[in-house]
């Protein structure tokens, strides 16, 4: 398994790339892109929210706490007066890092269940369906929300298996092939509770595919490639 500083700077760094192309592409604004960085780093701590209690992840949820309230703060700063971001900053940490803190903590589902795809993957789409139907954010950016958190979290998953891997070399191949899980026979209802939910989600959540023809429109992806290089390269390039 990773530790949790891994995790915080590989899901960070991953996740800040990917929304800075995005980004670049036109498809999100600037608050989309603060907020894809910031739950993209979330993603990446959520696997190990229940089973790990101790300070880091305590501070870590402080700093996903104040990054969270300014990403919403970021978001209604046109919208809203002066005294009412202010609320919603205090609340938007709040609930952040007392009622989200508190529910992945105390959930007496044990770790087999909540460091699993499945898991992640209803996290991911009911944070899009949130986004879009009662927030009623645009339906890109809900989606890459929604796939930023859920792509976080398969970061961590997959380093967690790098890892088992890695010590495996040396020690006996225990851990292995047990981090990026889909299914386990020893918890079989609760997996088969996950599918019910997660099959009820992909049902009522927003359409994918017009989100999809947004993201693959070769319009963005040109505007990429002319930000891409600095000018002087352009200058050369061209
Ligand atoms: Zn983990």
């Amino acid at each position: 398994m990773a530790n949790f500083n891994t995790h915080l700077n590989v899901a960070f760094m991953v996740s800040g790339t990917l929304s800075l192309t995005v980004y670049k592409a036109g498809l999100v604004d600037d608050s989309g892109f603060l907020m894809c960085a910031a739950l993209g780093t979330i993603g990446g701590l959520l696997p190990d929210l229940d089973s790990d209690n101790s300070t880091p992840i305590k501070l870590g949820f402080n700093l996903i706490s104040f990054v969270f309230a300014f990403g919403l703060v970021m978001h209604w700063r046109g919208e809203l007066s002066l005294l009412a971001l202010m609320v919603l900053w205090l609340a938007g940490y709040g609930f952040m890092r007392y009622v989200v803190f508190y529910v992945f903590t105390t959930m007496t589902v044990h770790r087999g269940v909540i460091h699993s795809v499945p898991y992640m993957a209803i996290l991911g789409l009911a944070l899009t369906y949130l986004s879009h139907d009662i927030l009623h954010l645009p339906l890109t950016v809900s989606w890459f929300y929604g796939l930023f958190l859920f792509g976080g979290a398969m970061v961590h998953l997959a380093l967690d298996e790098l890892y088992s891997v890695n010590l495996s070399n040396m020690k006996m191949k225990r851990s292995s092939g047990t981090a990026m899980k889909f299914y386990q026979h020893k918890d079989k209802w609760w997996y088969l509770l996950l599918y019910v939910i997660l099959a009820l989600l992909l049902y009522i959540a927003p359409p994918f595919d017009t989100f999809w023809q947004q993201v693959s429109d070769p319009a963005a992806w040109a505007k990429l490639k002319l930000g891409l290089w600095p000018e002087l390269i352009k200058g050369w390039l061209s």
